[in-house]
């Protein structure tokens, strides 16, 4: 296939790849990265334009002007790569790259600089933008777009593989007549058109999970402690109440209700009242397992879900998170008359309940490990209640033996 052939071939794909990535951006606003991605396509296609009808152009246009727009093909993806990536959109190094592609341009032209010198330099270049932006990919590699991310990556860095043995070929190895140039310049715009179709497809593959990530998320986190919703937290119940009874293993579950915290809210306003809420629950994270779940029951009500947990170990996980929310200080920012300078302390109330086995189910375990949180209001507080029996503390019982605070 002559080498114009494959040029047309280009502009008209990507013109078409450009049209396609805007008219979905123009109606999707919340898959992201696609307007960057039809600009890089856009360039692309000009690209393409001005090397079909570089016999015609001055060398200013059909030599510095392709090297630049190609480059800035590139740096066009990276944004969309960083869009992508929800990292703040920033030019400087692309600026960088594409002033040392001017400059060596425009150098090469007034001074005759061997051709072979000025390709093997813009080659460079595009190796070194197509590699940073895959390192920049991998680095923020996320569950749920795993694959997705490599495949992108993994094209990036064929691109930077690849324009780095152009420029090593061009630099040293005996080219010497035009054919074999031609040839190497066919293969070139060929592999450009191979990467624009992969990566178009690859964008978009990031763009939807990255978006249905982020819907999950939505609908299964609490927006204000990303713990998990109510309906998520009861799933994971199921889940680890049908194993259970397979396994014949036990499991438990919490309810922990912050005391007073109204009269938080009252005397330091609901946004403070937030902070605390979420400092509470950096507290109760710090004291549970790694297999233990926690989700947000609603308001300042948490739960927690312990695999495997008899009602021992669980009273033991449950006096943990008690007694590391007592312990924690939330800087509150404002003196108020008969609080610490320092801080305010919160405390909770816990209300256990364990599975019992045939005939329990999850909704009368939560009814229970409600009673018992009731209970533990009732006896004044800051205590952990197991089934509406209030149990005394180990770790204070400890300390109480030993003497220690
Ligand atoms: P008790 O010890 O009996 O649990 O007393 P309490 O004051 O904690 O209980 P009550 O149910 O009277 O008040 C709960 C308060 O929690 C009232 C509500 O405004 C507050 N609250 C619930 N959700 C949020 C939230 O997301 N942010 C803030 N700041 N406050 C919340
Ligand atoms: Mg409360
Ligand atoms: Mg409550």
């Amino acid at each position: 296939m002559p080498i114009e052939q494959i040029l047309l071939l280009t502009v008209g794909v990507l013109a078409c790849s450009c049209a396609g990535a805007l008219a979905i951006r123009l109606t999707n606003a919340r898959l992201l990265g696609l307007g960057w991605l039809s600009a890089a396509f856009a360039v692309g296609s000009l690209t393409s334009m001005l090397l079909y009808v570089s016999y015609a152009l001055p060398p200013l246009l059909s030599v510095a002007a392709v090297d630049v727009l190609v480059l800035l093909s590139f740096a066009l993806l990276h944004l969309a790569v960083l869009h992508l990536v929800d990292v703040e959109i920033t030019f400087q190094y692309e600026l960088l790259l594409l002033g040392l592609q001017t400059l060596s341009d425009l150098v090469s032209l007034h001074y005759g600089v061997p051709w072979r010198i000025r390709v093997s330099i813009a080659a460079l270049l595009l190796a070194v933008q197509s590699g940073y932006t895959g390192a920049m990919l991998l680095l923020r590699v996320r569950a749920g777009t795993r694959v997705a991310t490599w495949f992108n990556a993994l094209l990036l860095f064929a691109v930077t593989f690849l324009q780095l043995m152009r420029s090593r070929t061009v630099a040293f190895s005996p080219i010497r007549d035009g054919a074999a140039l031609m040839r190497l310049e066919k293969l070139t715009c060929l592999s450009y058109l191979a990467f624009s179709f992969a990566v178009g497809f690859g964008i978009f593959w990031l763009a939807s999970s990255t978006l249905l990530i982020k819907l999950d998320d939505l609908a299964s986190l609490d927006p204000l402690t990303r713990l998990y919703n109510r309906r998520v937290f009861l799933r994971w119940c199921e889940r680890v109440e049908a194993r259970s009874r397979e396994n014949k293993a036990p499991f438990s579950v919490l309810i922990a209700d912050l005391d007073h915290f109204k009269a938080v809210n009252d005397k330091f306003g609901h946004a403070m009242g937030d902070v605390v809420l979420c400092a509470a629950v950096e507290r109760m994270q710090d004291a549970v397992r790694g297999i233990d779940i926690l989700g947000r029951w609603g308001g300042e009500e948490f739960v927690a879900l312990l695999p495997g947990a008899s009602s021992e170990a669980a009273l033991l996980v449950a006096q943990r998170v008690r007694r590391n929310v007592e312990r924690s200080v939330v800087p509150v920012g404002k003196r108020v008359p008969g609080e610490d300078s320092q801080g305010l302390h919160v405390t909770l109330s816990v209300g256990v309940a364990s599975f019992q086995g045939e005939g329990d189910t999850i909704d009368r375990m939560m009814e229970r490990a409600d009673h018992a949180l009731y209970a533990a209001k009732a006896s004044g507080r800051n205590q952990v209640s197991v089934d509406g029996l209030q149990v005394p503390d180990f770790f204070s019982l400890r300390h109480a033996r030993t003497g220690t605070q």
